[in-house]
């Protein structure tokens, strides 16, 4: 394929001073010559691939220095996009970097679309469609675990799965071709028989699994949404800056990403918190009677997790229990702060009303409890055995409708089978499934889609 040379500012992940002007294309090395000069006057042309160079990048026009640089030359097929691709490393700040890119762009690159890298990398079969999807989700993952999940959905574990399932039903569909074809053994389509319920039974419950990963993987994905709720006084604002400060709030120097969002996210044990609406959690301190039961109850059923807040040092009030009433049906943990005063509460009461949610006991003023109850947080998140570090999950919307469809789709091909449907009919669920799931890693995807799949990466992947 043919394309222009495009370029743009790419930041590495966890490198905050050196920041990346990246070309790829054809003309990548002849552009990055105009305005690059080693000391020894040698030309990038004439490199090796694959090494790395010392230089200034001078403006031809004004034969200004901009910036001293080190220059990788990686040239096709082995590269991210294979095509040409040069990466000129910048030390200064931003407005150096900024300048360098405005060069290259004036002696003949063209600024690249948000995501267009990648989508190059994918239109030049270099990735399946699923793996691009991991850079977005690499970019947006907020804590060590989301990244190796989507560095894992990158490395193919996702797309081996699929196609380790599309093989399945190709095998299977072949077999009914053979039935198709002769009809007159019975005993050929007996075993056909048998063998399709067995190998759409497969087919099914491996779907079934990993449809059952994307919740963990939307968490992982997103955060956990959670709200702190409360009477006034309770310690609410203690405990959000509690969780800020013993954990790292999660930040990263990609560009385009949203500081204010950002800021809102804090990493309990690999458990990406995302605390809804700092500014609201504040006003939720009368949250029921500003709003009333239901309405309320309505907010906090949106949440993922609720951090509930009582004091020790009072008595259980008509409004505490009103919150006990308003947080059912949402995963809820019990924290009754200020164990450092006297005892005032009924623990016993409190355990009725928690109905079997965790309780934790907390003193944030003294910085206790706080590693309790992040421990509750992460074995609420990671029920059972789950371990994000060696499952494939599921986290991408797409990804979830296509599989839901595909599920049904062999579903239907199923009670086909057992109602002894005509076996073409069955053919064409299962061929449906079969594209479905071809979907997932880019077979068979339309251009636009290809288009707005791309449009959400960041600038420079
Ligand atoms: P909010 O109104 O629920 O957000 O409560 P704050 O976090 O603003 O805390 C209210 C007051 O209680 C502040 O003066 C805090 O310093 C104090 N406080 C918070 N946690 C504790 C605690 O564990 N023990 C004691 N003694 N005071 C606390
Ligand atoms: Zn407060």
């Amino acid at each position: 394929m043919e394309f222009d040379t495009i370029a743009a500012i790419s930041t590495p992940m966890g490198e905050g001073a050196i920041a990346i002007v990246r070309l790829s294309g054809d003309e990548a090395v002849d552009i990055a010559d105009r305005i690059f000069q080693s000391p020894a006057k040698k030309q990038l042309k004439d490199v090796p691939t694959h090494t790395i160079h010392y230089g200034k990048i001078i403006d031809p026009d004004t034969q200004e220095m901009v910036e001293e640089v080190m220059v990788s030359v990686m040239r096709a097929p082995k590269t991210f996009t294979r095509e040409d691709v040069v990466e000129i490393n910048c030390h200064g700040g931003l407005v150096t970097v900024n300048r360098v890119l405005q060069l290259v762009l004036k002696h003949g690159a063209r600024l690249a679309e948000p995501g267009e890298f990648t989508k190059r990398a994918f239109l030049n079969g270099r990735i399946d469609l699923s793996q691009a999807e991991a850079v977005i989700d690499l970019i947006r993952a907020k804590t060590d675990k989301a990244m190796n999940v989507a560095l894992g959905q990158m490395e193919g574990r996702l797309s081996k799965r699929i196609k380790r399932l599309r093989q399945e039903i190709l095998e299977t569909l072949a077999h009914v071709e053979v039935n198709i074809d002769y009809p007159e053994y019975d005993d050929v389509e007996e075993m056909t028989h048998n063998m399709l319920i067995e190998k759409a039974s497969y087919v099914r419950d491996e779907i079934e699994k990993l449809l059952s990963t994307s919740n963990q993987g939307k968490i992982l994905r997103e955060g956990l949404s959670t709200v702190i709720i409360g009477r006034p006084n309770v310690g609410k604002s203690s405990l959000l800056n509690g969780l800020v400060h013993e954990n790292k709030a999660i930040v990263t120097d990609i560009p385009g990403t949203t500081r204010d969002v950002i800021e809102e996210y804090v990493n309990v044990r690999g458990v990406p918190l995302r605390l809804i609406d700092t500014a609201g959690i504040r006003e939720t301190e009368d949250i029921v009677e500003k709003i009333g039961v239901e309405r309320s109850r309505q907010v906090l059923k949106e949440a993922d997790l609720i951090l509930f807040v009582l004091n020790y040092n009072e008595e259980l009030s008509e409004e505490d229990k009103k919150l006990f009433e308003a947080v059912k049906g949402t995963d809820f943990i019990v924290i009754v702060n200020k164990t450092d005063l006297p005892k005032k509460i009924d623990m016993d009461e409190v355990q009725k009303l928690a109905n079997g949610h965790p309780i934790v006991t907390t003193s944030l003023k003294e910085d206790r409890g706080i590693d309790e109850l992040e421990q509750q947080i992460s074995s609420l998140f990671f029920k059972g055995d789950l371990q994000a570090d060696d499952l494939t999950y599921v986290s991408n919307t797409r990804h979830i409708a296509l599989l839901s469809q595909a599920k049904k789709a062999v579903e239907e091909a199923i009670e086909g089978i057992e109602q002894g449907v005509p076996i073409d009919i069955v053919q064409i669920d299962l061929t449906r499934t079969w594209e479905l799931l071809g979907e997932i890693i880019g077979d068979s995807v339309h251009e636009s889609l290809i288009d707005q799949l791309f449009s959400q990466f960041c600038l420079g992947k």
